[in-house]
């Protein structure tokens, strides 16, 4: 791949796509790592005196305008962060946008409304989405692509516009893309994974991947109760993917063929209700009440999960253990952080909200060797799939 200091960006306009998909409460910011993680490409093109003209995504209002998914807030911010201004286009590739980079200096700034306020975006008709990315591309002479967390996805800010623009992977890419090469590749052993968060149906692909791969797996989160369930177990009104069961049963049987170690909680924390306020309490993981929710691994668990990655060389990680974001249930997550960093090994953290974990729970982000920007790029990659964004920047 190409990198920024092939491009000759001095006076030249160039179009950098980030990943400035932060967190958001009632319009404020609640983690601004993704921007700080943006802010080195951006400097180094301005300061090689590029037009800095950048375009990023944040949430998902599917193709239409809604003002609550402004990138407003992001602009300030940014600005704030590079002590520079940065002009704020009220469109993509309207009006706002036109005028915006046409008044644009060297070594400016600007950044253009969310993208997703155009459905050619994210269109699964190539000729809707090449007509969007033909005025997104006209706007520039040249193309950065920095947002690792969005090239798996086939875009027109992803895929279609380098296919307009000589183009170059930015500064965040190359790294994202080296760790990953490393744990798929050759990582040093022991190598545990550690998964949690949600997205359970998302995320049980990748262990079938990791089965080759990894010496044991630790399963937390939401998606412990498939697992639970699969052995057996009640698991009350925890989040269960029920049509996954069997897949689940398979990847433990083939583990044990493979002599890869499933570690599961063996205690769970479960609540009345999904509330910080709900009446709460441990109980063995084999014995979760009917009514009850399994909202983090138990006290036990978190001990057993950090002795298993004490002795590792590479530990990956991929969501949180536990509804962190309310403080009765942000214990589980916080053991396997400090088991990753007491453990020594080279650490991987992958996944927004448990990189955003990471941060408001108070630990150290250079504790770590590796804090991913893409959960959802980082994992497709592990998987062995084929990412488009990268794709295209090789062609
Ligand atoms: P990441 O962004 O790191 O990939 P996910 O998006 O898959 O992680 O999941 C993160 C979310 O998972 C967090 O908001 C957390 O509250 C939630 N979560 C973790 N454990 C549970 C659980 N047991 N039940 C419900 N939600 C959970
Ligand atoms: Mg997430």
């Amino acid at each position: 791949m190409k990198t920024i200091d092939a491009l000759d960006v001095p006076g030249r306009r160039v179009l950098v796509r980030a990943d400035l998909n932060v967190p958001l409460d009632d319009g404020r910011i609640t983690d601004d790592g993704r921007i700080r993680a943006t802010l080195p490409a951006l400097r180094k093109l301005a300061e090689r005196g590029a037009k800095v003209i950048v375009c990023a995504h944040l949430g998902r209002p599917k193709g239409q305008v809604k003002p609550e998914f402004s990138l407003r807030p992001v602009a300030e911010r940014l600005s704030e962060l590079l002590g520079e201004p940065v002009a704020f286009a009220t469109d993509v590739v309207g009006e706002s946008a036109q005028a915006t980079v046409g008044e644009l200096g060297d070594g400016r700034y600007a950044l253009l409304e969310n993208l997703r306020f155009e459905p050619g975006e994210t269109s699964k008709d190539d000729a809707e989405r090449g007509a969007f990315a033909d005025r997104l591309a006209g706007l520039a002479e040249l193309f950065v692509n920095n947002a690792f967390g969005a090239v798996h996805r086939k875009h027109a800010s992803v895929y279609d516009v380098p296919k307009r623009l000589p183009s170059a992977a930015g500064g965040l890419i190359l790294t994202e893309v080296g760790v990953l090469q490393r744990l798929t590749e050759s990582p040093d052993r022991p190598y545990a994974v550690v998964l949690g968060g949600s997205k359970v149906s998302d995320k049980l692909g990748v262990i079938d991947n990791l089965l080759g791969v990894a010496d044991r797996i630790l399963i937390g989160g939401g998606m412990v109760f498939t697992f639970l369930a699969a052995r057996g177990h009640e698991v009350g009104s925890s989040l269960l993917e029920e049509d996954q069961i069997d897949t689940v049963r398979g990847y433990l049987r083939r583990a044990e063929e493979a002599g890869v170690e499933f570690v599961l909680p063996t205690d769970i924390v479960a609540a009345a209700a999904f509330s910080a306020d709900a009446d709460h309490g441990v109980v063995p993981a084999d014995a979760i009440p009917a009514d009850r929710m399994g909202l983090d691994i138990g006290p036990d668990s978190g001990r057993l999960f950090a002795e298993r990655l004490t002795g590792t060389k590479t530990v990956f990680w991929n969501g949180p253990m536990g509804v962190f974001e309310m403080a009765p249930y942000a214990h589980g997550t916080r053991a396997v952080a400090q088991g990753m960093i007491d453990s020594g090994a080279f650490t991987v953290v992958g996944g927004g909200d448990s990189a955003a974990a990471v941060r408001t729970l108070g630990f150290d982000e250079n504790a770590f060797g590796h804090i991913s920007t893409g959960g959802g790029a980082s994992l497709e990659y592990l998987e062995g799939k084929t990412l488009p964004g990268l794709v295209a920047l090789e062609g």
